[in-house]
């Protein structure tokens, strides 16, 4: 006689790969990937949007332009 402990790795289930929001890290949906939600997809856009096209530089900022009336003012 043969026993089979067949139950015991039964529920041997690898998960799917999660995959966390960019924004807050929370667990992404599957319709707003990468995000969590549609608030999070706006966030991410709008941040892309307002500031993440430029890069920032260390360069002082304003002074480019200081002088530029200097030739008009002069009369
Ligand atoms: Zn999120």
């Amino acid at each position: 006689m043969t026993s089979k402990p067949m139950d015991k790795n039964a529920q041997k289930v690898v998960p799917l790969k999660e995959r966390k929001c960019l924004m807050c890290k929370k667990l992404a949906t599957f319709e707003m990937r990468p995000f969590c939600s549609k608030r999070c997809a706006d966030l991410d856009l709008g941040r892309w949007l307002d500031g993440g096209y430029r890069l920032p530089t260390n360069e002082a900022p304003g002074d480019a332009e200081a002088g530029m009336e200097d030739d008009e003012y002069n009369q």
